[in-house]
């Protein structure tokens, strides 16, 4: 019999913050609540009031930080608008030798590293479908001041360039459609032949 299992793999979503990038990851993690699994990051910036510790991020201060960084415990790390994100090894190893997909919502520094790291990984780029759109949603979210969301908006015209770099580059106008073209993204890739272990049975 040929073998139907694959190897494991990354899938990095990028997009600058305010892309429905979020609300877009649920939805996958919804859809495959078994096979894909989220790496929780840990970050410096605070906790805002909706967050869970451990499930959206582990908040850390610097000097904790800077200590995970020295031990070697970040698979990346980046400063993303003033702020540390890092992804953890342990959260990437754990799911992988579980035989699950890991999901990564990460800036573009941190999926040029993973790149170097998995890179057999699936890099995903989700672009808001204007700059007009990405600053309404900000403000829309109403959880940045004005700075920041100047800030952002500068650093998301910096991120759009880099899409270039990715695998694929899905448009976010719709959340539904934007879902539905990931995950066939996923299905398609779990069928890439070069990740096809062979059960070594005929
Ligand atoms: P937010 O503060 O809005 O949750 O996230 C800000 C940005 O940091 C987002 O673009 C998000 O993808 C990115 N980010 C979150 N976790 C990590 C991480 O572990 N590493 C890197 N490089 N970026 C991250």
């Amino acid at each position: 019999m040929i073998g139907s299992d694959y190897r494991r793999f990354v899938v990095v979503i990028s997009g600058p913050s305010g892309a429905g990038k979020s609300s877009f990851v649920k939805a996958l993690l919804r859809r495959y609540p078994v096979d894909l699994v989220y790496s929780v990051s840990a970050t410096t910036r605070p906790r805002r009031a909706h967050e869970v510790e451990g499930s959206d991020y582990f908040f850390l201060d610097r000097d904790e930080f800077h200590r995970r960084v020295e031990a070697g415990e970040f698979v990346e790390h980046a400063e993303v608008h003033g702020e540390l994100y890092g992804t953890l090894k342990s959260q990437t190893e754990r799911v992988l030798r579980s035989g699950r997909n890991v999901l990564l919502d990460i800036d573009v520094q941190g999926g040029r590293s993973v790149r170097t790291i998995y890179p057999d990984g699936v890099f995903i780029f989700v672009l808001p479908p204007s700059i007009a759109d990405l600053e309404e949603r900000l403000r829309a979210r109403g959880t940045d001041s004005e700075e920041r969301i100047r800030l952002r908006l500068e650093n998301a015209r910096r991120e759009i360039e880099i899409a270039r770099e990715y695998d694929y580059t899905v448009v976010n106008d719709d959340l539904e459609d934007a879902t539905r073209k990931v995950l066939s993204i996923i299905e398609a890739e779990t069928c890439r032949a070069s990740r096809r272990i062979d059960s070594g049975r005929s």
